[in-house]
Parts: C-alpha cells; sequence; structure tokens
C-alpha cells in the first residue's frame, strides 16, 4: 500500500479543463518520465447548447474526448469519477472519495483548478479547487481523518506541492515552461470536438498562443502556463 502509483495527480472539474489548464506542462512532465494520473471529477452532461444532442450520449462523447486528449498527453490513466455537471458540491462525501485516491495514488504534486477566481468562475471549478486542497490537508495526512480507511489499509499520505491552473493574474507565482509542448497543447485540446467549436475553433491556436505568451513575459522561455503553486512543508 506504500507503493507510489503517480507522481502527478490532475484533478479536473470537466473533461477538457486540464487540456485548458495544464497540458502542456502534463506533456512536459510525461515526457520527462513522470507518472501522470487524472481525476476526471464530473461527467460533462451539461456542456453543450445543442439540444438535440442526449445527455448520456454527451457523456459518452466527453469521456472517449477526454481519453483521446490524455493518450496525446502521455497520462497513465485516467479516472471518471462521473458526477453531475454543475451539481458538484462540498460534501463530506465527496471530499472523501478525494482522499482516497490522494491515499491510493500517493502523489508528490497535486494539479487543480484554482478556486479563487473572482466573479464569474464555473461553480464546478470553485467547488473541486477547494475540495482537493481540504482533501490534501489535512484530511489525507492526518491518521485518524478516516478510521475507517485505516481499517481498510488506507494509510495518510502528505502531498508535497499544490499547482492551482487558472489563478488571478497577481496570484501567478510559477510559471512553467511549455515551449516545446504548445503544439501537443493544441493537438490535445482539439480532441475535445463537442466543446470547441466555430468561431472559437479557428481562433483557438492564435489565442492559447498569445496567452502562453503573455505567461512567460520576463522568462527566459517562450510560451508557459501560470499556476498559484504551494509548498506544503508541514
Ligand atoms: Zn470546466
Amino acid at each position: 500500500m506504500t507503493r507510489k502509483k503517480a507522481d502527478f495527480l490532475v484533478f479536473t472539474p470537466h473533461p477538457d479543463d486540464a487540456e485548458f489548464g495544464t497540458s502542456g506542462t502534463v506533456a512536459k512532465l510525461t515526457r520527462e518520465g513522470k507518472k501522470v494520473v487524472y481525476v476526471v471529477c464530473s461527467n460533462g452532461d451539461k456542456g453543450t447548447d445543442d439540444i438535440n444532442v442526449r445527455q448520456e450520449d454527451l457523456v459518452k462523447i466527453r469521456e472517449k474526448e477526454q481519453i483521446e486528449a490524455a493518450k496525446i498527453l502521455g497520462v497513465e490513466e485516467v479516472i471518471f469519477l462521473r458526477h453531475p455537471d454543475q451539481a458538484l458540491e462540498d460534501t463530506p462525501e465527496f471530499r472523501k472519495e478525494i482522499v482516497k485516491y490522494i491515499r491510493e495514488y500517493k502523489p508528490e504534486i497535486v494539479i487543480t483548478a484554482d478556486p479563487y477566481r473572482r466573479y464569474v468562475w464555473h461553480r464546478d471549478h470553485r467547488i473541486v479547487g477547494r475540495v482537493v486542497l481540504d482533501a490534501i490537508f489535512p484530511y489525507a495526512r492526518d491518521v485518524w481523518s478516516y478510521p475507517d480507511f485505516m481499517e481498510m489499509g488506507i494509510l495518510p499520505h502528505k502531498v508535497k506541492e499544490v499547482w492551482l491552473w487558472a489563478p488571478e493574474d497577481p496570484d501567478i507565482n510559477f510559471r512553467s515552461d511549455i515551449t516545446d509542448t504548445f503544439e501537443i497543447k493544441v493537438q490535445a485540446l482539439s480532441c475535445h470536438k463537442s466543446q470547441i467549436k466555430e468561431p472559437f475553433k479557428s481562433e483557438m491556436e492564435k489565442w492559447l498562443c498569445k496567452r502562453a505568451k503573455d505567461m512567460a513575459e520576463g522568462e527566459a522561455f517562450k510560451l508557459a502556463e501560470g499556476f498559484h503553486r504551494i509548498e506544503i512543508w508541514f
């Protein structure tokens, strides 16, 4: 039970969020030999403006898109929690579910959405970011947070760092060089065909490139993804 199953665990609210937020970095990590595992929290069944698409079909389409994107990025495993879209809540049950994956996969670093974007921010992103932070500390760390997990051999684990994607600009304290993996990010995002449609589709690469350039301003590299990084030393 003490064997690590992932170097990085990525908790994404919907299929496609991790591709927007961190896929250039994920591609770089896997190419360096790091084991990255995705946990997709919701099934994305509200993510369409097409009234002719049935929700159960949309879920299947989005899982397929997520798996294709993960394959391009070199992600080791994709876990689908399949909670309904727009219905994630900060509950003891959801927190415990997240703790279980952290304890089982024992990642050194967890990547997820920053919960503290102000004003307009998808509620699922806010909830996932917050619940994951709580799950890391103190619930995954402390022995008696879940006595039943102890009985089952699901032992405590200390995560060393958290990287939050899409923070507000003043909160960015870590810029990850994605110069060599930017094209892979574009390819991975292109898998999410149900989400990326015209007019955004033809503008996407230009838009991503501009954002990545802005993010790398003042750095020795050209393109970056920005994070709020938290080191947990206690
Ligand atoms: Zn989302």
